[in-house]
């Protein structure tokens, strides 16, 4: 039978990394059939690789029976064309934080999916409207920001573009509270509301560091034990990949004409060596 604008029954994800790992992980745990992609095959079997160990995890913590762990690797298929996704009600694009990248697989997305799907986007940053623009669809263009680890996290900012439309933004919603998430709209405006308000804190911890206010492990302490913050600022940039990080950064620095928003140059310098945090093994903190 097929779907109607508001029913959601198959999901596609774009991207197997950090953030598409997880999504695709939680809706195949909510019972939608899932489709995972990536363009390289080495990522995908990363991501894929990741969910079962996070699944694994989850049931040796007695959060997840393992016929519930089985029924949700079960759910889940991968593939390496965006075309696999033609038979989706609901995208959700997970892929590097480059306006450039997003907009060659929403065109490639418009293209290969039926009229009714919903384009939704886990950017961090990037206007929704601008990348609504790009597709012939913009009423059912939406941004989806998950946070991170996804499997954890209760958050789903819904940012609505200028065009999204009311349909889509109700069935998002319900989308979202079916994967046992709480969805919180807000306007699409650079950084949106999480990171216009945590991007300016790292950075700042970060300048703390480059400027030798502190070691990092007393920068993440002070914001620890002072401010009651699970992670210090800097052992989440790490969790959050300082690449992303620079990223957004610059799209806050562009999208308000604000040098306030200027990245620190350690951050660059960082991200330039491969220093990417959690993923390579190496941020402010060195990891196994
Ligand atoms: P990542 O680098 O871990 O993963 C990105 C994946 O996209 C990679 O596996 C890459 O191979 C794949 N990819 C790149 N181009 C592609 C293409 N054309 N087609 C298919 N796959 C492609 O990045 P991430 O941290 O998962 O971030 C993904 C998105 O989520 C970004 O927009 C980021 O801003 C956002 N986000 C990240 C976090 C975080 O904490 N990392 C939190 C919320 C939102």
């Amino acid at each position: 039978m097929e779907s109607n604008g508001t029913e959601i029954r198959r999901v596609g994800v774009v991207g197997a990394g950090t953030m598409g790992s997880g999504i695709a992980q939680v809706a195949a745990q909510s019972g939608f059939d899932v489709v995972l992609v990536d363009i390289s095959s080495a990522a995908l079997a990363k991501g894929l690789a990741t969910i079962a160990k996070s699944l694994e995890r989850l049931v040796a913590k007695g959060k997840l029976t393992a016929e519930a762990s089985a029924a949700a690797q079960a759910k889940l298929a991968s593939a390496g064309e965006i075309e696999a996704l033609a038979g989706c009600d609901l995208v959700v694009e997970a892929v590097v934080e480059k306006f450039e990248v997003k907009r060659q697989v929403l065109l490639a997305l418009d293209k290969a999916l039926p009229p009714h799907a919903i384009l939704a986007t886990n950017t961090s940053s990037i206007s929704i409207t601008r990348l609504a623009a790009v597709t012939a669809r913009p009423e059912r263009v939406i941004g989806m920001h998950f946070m991170n680890p996804v499997p954890l996290m209760q958050l789903v900012e819904i940012i609505r573009g200028l065009q999204t439309s009311d349909e889509t933004c109700d069935a998002v919603f319900a989308m979202t509270r079916k994967l046992a998430r709480t969805p919180v709209e807000v306007n699409d405006a650079p950084g949106f509301v999480s990171n216009r308000v945590l991007m300016p804190m790292i950075n700042e911890a970060i300048f703390c560091l480059y400027e030798s206010v502190g070691e990092a492990s007393a920068i993440d302490e002070v914001m620890k034990l002072g401010m009651n913050h699970p992670m210090g600022p800097l052992a989440l940039a790490d969790l959050i990949g300082l690449d992303v990080c620079l990223d957004i950064l610059r799209v806050l620095e562009e999208g308000f004409g604000d040098p306030k928003y200027r990245p620190c140059p350690l951050l660059v310098k960082m991200v330039d060596a491969g220093y990417l945090g959690r993923k390579s093994g190496r941020g402010f903190y060195a990891y196994g």
